[in-house]
């Protein structure tokens, strides 16, 4: 027995006051109640076992991820359970919150300049030729069909037999598309009639790309971990019907309420799952809208949203 084999059955709950009035329920998946507190452990944990099956990672090797966040922090959990090594390669513009949490759990922590996609210093193309120098394993999760294929075999799977085979519509944002991709492929060989929905943030060309094959125009926005400007490879807008744009302003006045009107201490990108969750169960429907609270508000305690709209100096006390 080890931590390890308490990352997924996360449980999902009616939201009771957020959903109360509306003509179906709102259903949430606590991803967040992971042991590494986000989503992103199913991913580390599956990529790790996918690569130990294949003989390519030897006891004791160097994992090296592109990360900034959760991703970092689940790989530290399989790191020192299984004895690997972690190398963790941040772009600098990442809060220094996030490489002092990254180097407490063990990870070597490599800062890269702020640069664009295509450019050497990006901290994506610094990882991926630092693995190549080195020997090192590149989990590589925005590629790595293992992130897919964890959702597909889990998360679909549970939620599924959560809610008693009766889905109205699924609802999740998208960072590398694991998520959305995974559950959609599973919803729809297994309960077709659900409508699958991306969540996006207002700044995100993502929601116009699945409205018409267009990347919509970027701009910037607070919320982390979910939308970007360039489709993620193994993101597949074949499982997806619709999206829906959410401000950061309604994205964080929906995650206060998660924590003072539902109990559920989770980050901004919940709070934009759950607007689009709540905008597609007010239309109606004959089964629950499910959505996905991807991780815990533990890592946003520095964000200036954290402490309310109107932005207190000084945490009240
Ligand atoms: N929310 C947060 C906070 C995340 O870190 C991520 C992953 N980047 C997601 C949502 C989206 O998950 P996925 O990568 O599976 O699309």
């Amino acid at each position: 027995m080890s931590i390890l084999e308490s990352i997924g059955r996360t449980p999902l709950v009616p939201l009771h006051r957020i959903g109360h009035g509306l003509p179906v329920p709102v259903l949430a998946k606590c991803e967040h109640l992971n042991p590494g507190g986000s989503v992103k452990d199913r991913l580390a944990i599956a990529i790790v076992d996918d690569a130990e099956a294949r003989g390519v990672l030897a006891p004791g090797a160097t994992l090296i991820e592109a990360t900034a966040g959760n991703t970092g922090m689940g790989l530290a959990l399989i790191a020192a359970i299984r004895g690997y090594a972690l190398v963790c390669v941040l772009p600098e513009k990442m809060s220094v919150d996030k490489r002092v949490a990254l180097a407490a759990l063990g990870a070597r922590v490599v800062v890269a300049p702020n640069a664009p996609p295509d450019s050497p210093d990006n901290f994506q193309n610094v990882a991926r030729r630092m693995a190549r120098e080195h020997g090192w394993f590149l989990t590589d999760q925005f590629c790595n069909p293992a992130n897919v294929r964890v959702h597909e075999m889990t998360t679909g799977p549970e939620i599924l037999e959560q809610c008693g085979g009766r889905i109205g519509a699924f609802v999740a944002g998208a960072g590398t598309g694991g998520t959305i991709t995974g559950v959609g492929r599973f919803l729809r060989k297994h309960a077709p009639a659900a409508r699958v929905v991306l969540a996006d943030p207002v700044g995100s060309g993502l929601a116009r790309w699945v409205a018409d094959g267009v990347i919509g125009p970027d701009s910037a926005y607070q919320v982390e971990g979910i939308g970007t400007s360039r489709p993620p490879e193994i993101l597949d807008r074949s499982v997806i019907d619709a999206a829906e744009s959410v401000s950061d302003d309604e994205s964080f006045a929906m995650t206060r309420r998660l924590w003072t009107e539902e109990g559920l201490f989770v980050g901004g990108s919940a709070g934009t799952a759950v607007v689009a969750a709540v905008r597609v169960a007010a239309r109606g429907g004959s089964a629950p809208v499910v959505t996905v609270l991807p991780d815990s508000w533990d890592r946003y305690l520095s964000r200036p949203w954290i402490r309310g709209p109107h932005r207190d100096p000084e945490p009240p006390c």
